[in-house]
């Protein structure tokens, strides 16, 4: 089998990439060792700037799942929400999103194999069981544990940071179109209304032996509100990576979504950071010049990179999470200017400003 680009991973980044591919009129074979609806840990929220990333490429959520209003943060004494300053976020389960994916990838004509075993992309072919795939370009979409990184000679890992991440549904109706991010000691549970009868909860902590039953103690507010809901699905985990590679592309590879690094979960931005890969893949190769891939991935990271900074400090220092949030909560119009530079809104510069350095000042003189 011949094709110009062959994905190896049909996820959420595999299956953008294949959409923008073929947008611009190249010839794209995905292949997947999972068979659809492909499921993963996640918190299931798109941040508007997602769903306008996912726009360009033709997939639109108008009626799936739930609409989101913003994010609400919540410690032990106080709370603080913001609106996204532009549009709504969009909460729906990932096997919900990945039919989805699927279905708009069919329509346009990828040629997609799933359930394939044993994918092995050295020596310039994409073999597996049962056959092989000439490409003249290999894209890496396999995921944190990418073995094509490996065999593409791209590990080389400049920073990495882990969390680990659990998820489970519950079958009740959600009470806010917010994202709900409770804080506690070392670790975040993270509510996201995914549809009109389920909300998700994920966990994500530094302790690998933290499970969401023994968090949800901890959070006695929260547990009150699940009290009584039938869990709909078992407890999921995955790694919750901040990861920066040195090199995304070479060799005739080039690595995309998780498989290319990946910024911790608590951001949300995950997926976006794929889709977004993808439209930056396609100018480069219409450039002819992956080095361009290279320097938009950087860019593209550099927001959420910022922004995960920000709250993993908060994650580490107790003392300054609840000065933080008592100094939020007082001027609830930083949180929005936060939110809305998280979104890519309002440039960081414009919110790194004077303005943050002083309330930034004022949390730790309190
Ligand atoms: C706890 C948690 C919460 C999160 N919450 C959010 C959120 O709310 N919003 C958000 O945007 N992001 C979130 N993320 C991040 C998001 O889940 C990932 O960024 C996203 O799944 C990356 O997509 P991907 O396609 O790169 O990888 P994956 O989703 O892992 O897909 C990889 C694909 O490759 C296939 N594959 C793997 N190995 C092989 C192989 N050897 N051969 C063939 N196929 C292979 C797999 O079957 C899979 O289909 C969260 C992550 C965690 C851990």
């Amino acid at each position: 089998m011949k094709t110009d680009i062959c994905i190896v991973g049909g996820g959420p980044a595999g299956l953008a990439c294949a959409l923008a591919l073929t947008q611009s009129g190249r010839e794209v074979t995905v292949i997947d060792c999972a068979v659809p609806p492909i499921d993963k840990a996640c918190g299931e929220g798109l941040m508007p700037d997602s769903l306008a990333a996912l726009g360009a490429l033709g997939v639109r959520l108008p009626t799936v799942g739930s609409e989101l209003r913003g994010i609400r943060f919540f410690d032990d004494s106080h709370t603080v929400s913001a609106d996204f300053p532009h549009g709504a976020g969009r909460a729906l389960r990932r096997v919900v999103l990945h039919e989805l994916l699927v279905e708009q990838a069919e329509r346009v004509g990828v040629r997609m194999l799933w359930g394939v075993k044993n994918v092995d992309t050295r020596r310039g072919r994409v073999s597996y069981n049962g056959g092989h795939i000439d490409a003249p370009l290999i894209v890496g979409a396999d995921g944190q544990k990418s073995c094509v990184r490996e065999e593409a000679e791209l590990g080389e890992v400049c920073s990495e940071r882990r969390r680990y991440g659990f998820r489970m549904h519950y079958g009740c109706a959600p009470w806010s179109r917010y994202v709900e991010i409770y804080w506690a000691t070392h670790f975040q549970i993270y509510v996201t209304p995914v549809a009109n009868d389920q909300v998700c909860v994920a966990l994500i902590s530094t302790d690998p032996h933290l499970r969401l039953e023994a968090a949800l103690k901890m959070i006695p507010e929260l547990a009150e509100r699940l009290r009584g809901f039938p869990a709909t699905t078992p407890e999921k985990g995955s790694l919750s990576l901040s990861r920066k590679l040195r090199r995304v592309y070479g060799n005739g590879y080039v690595l995309l979504g998780d498989a290319s690094g990946s910024v911790d979960a608590i951001t949300g931005e995950g997926m976006c950071l794929a889709f977004s890969q993808s439209i930056a893949l396609v100018r480069a190769l219409d450039g002819g010049d992956l080095r361009l891939y290279q320097r938009s991935h950087r860019e593209i990271a550099a927001r959420p990179r910022r922004m995960a900074a920000l709250m993993l400090m908060l994650d580490r220092n107790q003392t300054l999470r609840r000065k933080a949030m008592a100094a939020l909560a007082a001027h609830p119009q930083i949180f929005s200017s936060l939110l809305a530079a998280h979104v890519g809104y309002k440039p960081l510069g414009e919110v790194f400003s004077w303005r943050l350095l002083s309330f930034g000042l004022g949390v730790l003189r309190a």
